[in-house]
């Protein structure tokens, strides 16, 4: 039987398809949901990737579409800047913003998979879990699942497909089966490893619960994020290969050596490093690029199964729930799907290669960066520069977690911006130095005022 005209099937229950799902069922769509993985809420969260995100405020007004915020953010950890550890033990707080407005959070990725499942579910949308895609005949627009359990399998007929199911997207490998998606896959050499700062005895956090921890040390980094239970999940980000590097660092010692000459004050803070070390595996970094994300109208890809991307702008989530929204509300105002699917593309394309390029750029800034002195003479001028002229210079940052503009303006003003503050610092160490008529001339002459919903 074939589905009705406002029917959609989504693979993957993660966040991407769990919010779409949402968004999707409010409308009134029919929606059905086919997740590989069991219920979490039944078995337990096996996410099996990072343990908690930063949340901004592309995310949060995503969720607030879905009617998801209140409920996401009864659980988030305010993070109000960069906690930045030095190697001699001292620490500095680098607020990301001007104020508490200009923050963003800290979630659980099973909580809030969690909490985007039980509302997709509450609107209307069914979600069937062990139900892994395996094949597709897009031309009988037939899916096969099956569930891993016990290698059975059933087959779905379908109208159209959105593929939700991350960077390793099964339905991405069938659709570049029926045409070529121009897909190219960029590594990084460098991985990380998951440990955590569990809560002090008598249950609180260790270290400062409002700010994202950072140990810069050039080439490698270890960053902490809180959790609302009052831990904190550390992430150490590494070269594969190298000294220190994950060929080198292998064996739980080989880790506490490293930690104990590199990261010093956090060692005592992780009394399991040994034991995290060796049950959690290294996850592998990468960028997807694709030249297509759909084919006609049977199939299109959303989140990291379109644009997967390095973490270091904390942004992939909140890329893939713009995507969502973008998504939903094309369905709703083009007059079919596949006109629908071209648009949501043409969209979405440019502005997830503008933060794929970003996430890049900001893994030497935070590793490499925070910690050095022309970088805080121009974070010191950037935020006299916002105070000056705010509407028309807006720091790097703030475009990208503090406002829903599209990442592309974010990238083309974050040049423009980047090159004032090279020409206002050059040769210059002591900030009373700069020439300020010559930067406010310069920032009036590069920079048109910027308002949000400014054309991509
Ligand atoms: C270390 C790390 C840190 C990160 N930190 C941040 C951060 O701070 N902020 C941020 O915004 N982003 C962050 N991200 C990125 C974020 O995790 C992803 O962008 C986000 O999870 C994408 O959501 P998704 O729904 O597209 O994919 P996923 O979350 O991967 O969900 C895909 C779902 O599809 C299911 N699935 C897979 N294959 C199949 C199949 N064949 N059939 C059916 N179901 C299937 C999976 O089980 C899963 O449930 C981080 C990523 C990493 C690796």
């Amino acid at each position: 039987m074939t589905p009705e005209r406002n029917h959609i099937a989504i693979v993957g229950a993660g966040l991407a398809g769990a919010l779409l799902a949402i968004l999707l069922a409010r409308k009134g769509w029919r929606v059905d949901v086919y997740e590989k993985r069991g219920d979490p809420r039944v078995r337990g969260y096996a996410g099996g990737r990072s343990i908690n995100l930063a949340l901004a405020e592309r995310g949060r007004h995503a969720l607030q579409q879905a009617g998801a915020e209140a409920a996401v953010m009864a659980h988030a950890v305010m993070m109000r800047g960069r906690m930045v550890h030095f190697t001699d033990g001292s620490q500095q707080l680098q607020r990301y913003g001007r104020d508490d407005s200009e923050v963003i959070w800290s979630v659980h990725r099973g909580d809030l998979n969690i909490t985007l499942l039980d509302l997709a579910e509450r609107a209307g949308a069914a979600v069937h879990f062990d139900r892994r895609l395996d094949s597709i005949d897009f031309d009988a627009r037939r899916a096969r699942f099956v569930d891993d359990r016990d290698d059975s399998a059933c087959e779905v007929t379908f109208r159209t497909l959105v593929g939700a199911d991350g960077a390793g997207s099964a339905l991405r490998a069938a659709m570049q089966r029926e045409t070529d998606l121009g897909e190219r896959v960029e590594t990084l050499d460098h991985s990380y490893k998951e440990l955590e700062i569990p809560p002090t005895p008598d249950g609180g956090f260790r270290i400062e619960p409002n700010a994202l921890h950072i140990w810069p040390r050039g080439d490698y980094m270890c960053i902490a994020l809180p959790n609302d239970e009052r831990t904190f999940t550390v992430t150490l980000f590494m070269p594969n290969h190298g000294s220190p590097g994950f060929d080198t660092v292998r064996t739980p010692a080989d880790a506490r050596a490293l930690f104990a000459r590199d990261f010093a004050d956090a060692l005592p803070l992780i009394p399991d490093l040994e034991a995290d070390w060796a049950r959690n595996p290294a996850g592998t970094l990468a960028t997807l690029y694709l030249d297509r994300w759909h084919l006609d109208d049977r199939a299109v890809l959303i989140g990291d199964a379109a644009h997967a991307m390095v973490p270091f702008h904390g942004q992939g989530m909140n890329c893939a729930f713009e995507d969502c929204v973008a998504l939903a509300d094309r369905l709703e105002a083009e007059a079919s799907p596949a006109e629908a699917f071209a648009a949501f593309a043409a969209e979405r394309r440019p502005n997830a290669a503008a933060i794929q390029h970003m996430a890049l750029e900001n893994y030497r800034e935070m590793r490499d960066r925070v910690d050095d002195a022309d970088y805080l003479l121009q974070r010191q001028l950037e935020l006299e520069l916002q105070q000056r002229h705010p509407d028309r210079f807006v720091p790097h940052y703030a475009m990208v977690s503090f406002m829903h503009i599209p990442y592309a303006v974010a990238l083309e003003r974050s040049n423009l911006q980047h090159d004032i503050l090279e020409r206002a610092t050059r040769g210059i160490r002591d900030p009373a130095d700069v020439d300020r008529a010559a930067l406010d001339a310069d920032v009036r002459r590069q920079l048109p005022p910027l308002q949000e919903g400014a054309p991509p």
